[in-house]
């Protein structure tokens, strides 16, 4: 079984923890495909060129225990920008997505641009204020310097910057179904993506 479970959407609109839970719920390999991102961006930080890194980039790179910081995630937004960055990331992502047993991705761009033909379609979302409160929580757990305006203006700000770019913006593929997660509990989204995913599959 080759199939690919593509879900898309904005910072922190919970696409990590369902695609993690549908890929547990049916035993397909999982990429969170922001971590390619991050790990590019970690290493701009660190001084490198966006391409040169984004081309070096090695199974370690994701490993790191620092990816998930606010200015790692600005950073990644920002090489993520670069046409020849995204393109280093392609062959990558192609050959999970094809691996025997199913895979699931969770990015930006995975229904639109890197997984066209993907079997499912998923676009999650969330009102900005609810998303940011979502990564508030997350990362006030490790740093009691974070503040909710901080983490709004930083959703904000990437939901922008990846939306409005041009090469792979942040967008529902035409046929996506969409999930806005709003008013749903983290268990109700995952069980309405794993929905999707049995129906299609006509399991
Ligand atoms: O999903 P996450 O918040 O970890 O992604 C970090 C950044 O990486 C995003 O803001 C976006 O700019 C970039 N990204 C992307 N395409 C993807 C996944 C992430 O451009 N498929």
């Amino acid at each position: 079984m080759k199939i690919t479970v593509a879900i898309d959407g904005p910072a922190a609109a919970g696409k990590g923890t369902i695609g993690k839970a549908v890929a547990e719920r049916f035993g397909m390999a999982h990429l969170d495909t922001g971590l390619l991102y991050r790990a590019v961006g970690r290493r701009v930080m660190a001084g490198e060129d966006a391409v040169a890194a984004a081309r070096a980039l090695v199974s370690g790179d994701l490993a790191r225990g620092d990816l998930r910081a606010a200015e790692v995630a600005q950073a990644a937004s920002r090489a993520a920008v670069i046409p020849e960055v995204r393109a280093a990331l392609v062959d990558f992502q192609h050959a999970f997505a094809r691996r025997e047993g199913g895979a699931v991705l969770d990015g930006r761009d995975i229904g639109t641009v890197i997984c066209p033909g993907a079997e499912v379609k998923l676009f999650v979302t969330a009102s900005d204020q609810v998303r940011a409160e979502r990564r508030f929580l997350e990362l006030a757990a490790k740093d009691p310097g974070v503040t909710r305006d901080k983490v709004l203006a930083d959703v904000r700000a990437r939901d922008a910057r990846d939306s409005e770019r041009a090469t792979a913006p942040l967008k529902p593929a035409a046929d996506a179904v969409i999930l806005d997660t709003s008013g749903m509990s983290i268990e109700a989204a995952v069980e309405a993506a794993c929905n999707l995913v049995s129906s299609v599959l006509d399991l």
